[in-house]
C-alpha cells in the first residue's frame, strides 16, 4: 500500500527528465550566436501550415517535418480525429493566420486505430481496457465510426484503416466547418491527407486534396 512518501515520488523521475530537457533547451539558446535573436524567435508565431496529427509519441510534427518553433500550428489527438475542439482550433488558426493548408497526418502502427478495429491486426498491442472510462470509450467509438466497412481483404488492413480514417477526417473538416468549407470553395485552402511511416520516417502525402493547391511561399 502506498503511503504519503510514496505518493510524493510518483512521477518524480519523469519530472526530472523534463526539467533537464528544458535546461538543455535554455542552454542551447544561451549558446546561440545571437542569444537575444534566438530568444526573440521563440515568441514569434508565423505558421504556414496546420497539422492535425496523432498524439503518438513517435509522430511529433515539428521533428518529422524538420521545422522550427512558430512555423507549424499543431493539434494532436489520438488517431487524429476531429471533434468540436479540434475543428474549433483549426478555425482559430485559419482566422488568425490564414494558413493555406491543413494536413491530416495519420501514421502506420496507430494504436488508436488498432484498438478500434473489429479484429486486432497482426503486430498490434492489445487494446487498452476502456471499462470505466467513458471518455476513452467515446474516443474509440468515434474512430470506429470512421472505419465502417474496413475489411480484412488487403495484405495490410491496419494501414488501410489508417488511410480510411485520414480520409474520413478530411471529409468531416470540409463538411462540418463552414469556415473551412468557405476557404476551400474560395480556393484559399487545401486540406491534404498524409501518412507518416514510423518504420522509415517517410511522410506519404495522399492524392486528391480537398480544395485548391496553393503555394504557401506566395503569401
Ligand atoms: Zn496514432
Amino acid at each position: 500500500m502506498a503511503g504519503q512518501g510514496d505518493l510524493e515520488l510518483v512521477g518524480e523521475a519523469s519530472l526530472e527528465l523534463l526539467r533537464a530537457g528544458n535546461e538543455r533547451f535554455l542552454d542551447a539558446i544561451e549558446s546561440a550566436p545571437d542569444p537575444a535573436a534566438a530568444a526573440a524567435s521563440l515568441a514569434t508565431a508565423d505558421p504556414y501550415a496546420i497539422i492535425l496529427g496523432c498524439s503518438d509519441s513517435r509522430v511529433p510534427p515539428e521533428i518529422v517535418f524538420d521545422e522550427y518553433v512558430g512555423r507549424l500550428f499543431v493539434i494532436r489527438v489520438a488517431s487524429n480525429v476531429a471533434g468540436n475542439e479540434e475543428i474549433g482550433t483549426i478555425e482559430y488558426a485559419l482566422a488568425r493566420w490564414g494558413c493555406p493548408i491543413v494536413v491530416v497526418l495519420g501514421h502506420t502502427q496507430c494504436g488508436g486505430i488498432s484498438a478500434a478495429m473489429s479484429q486486432l491486426p497482426p503486430g498490434a498491442d492489445p487494446p487498452p481496457d476502456s471499462a470505466g472510462s467513458v471518455h476513452l470509450t467515446s474516443l474509440l467509438a468515434s474512430i470506429r465510426s470512421h472505419l465502417g466497412w474496413a475489411s480484412g481483404l488487403s495484405a495490410d488492413p491496419w494501414t488501410d484503416a489508417v488511410r480510411m480514417n485520414v480520409r474520413r477526417t478530411i471529409e468531416q473538416l470540409a463538411s462540418w466547418s463552414i469556415p473551412i468549407r468557405h476557404r476551400i470553395d474560395a480556393g484559399e485552402l487545401a486540406v491534404v491527407g498524409a501518412i507518416y511511416h514510423v518504420e522509415t520516417g517517410e511522410v506519404e502525402f495522399l492524392d486528391a486534396p480537398q480544395g485548391a493547391r496553393t503555394d504557401p511561399r506566395s503569401t
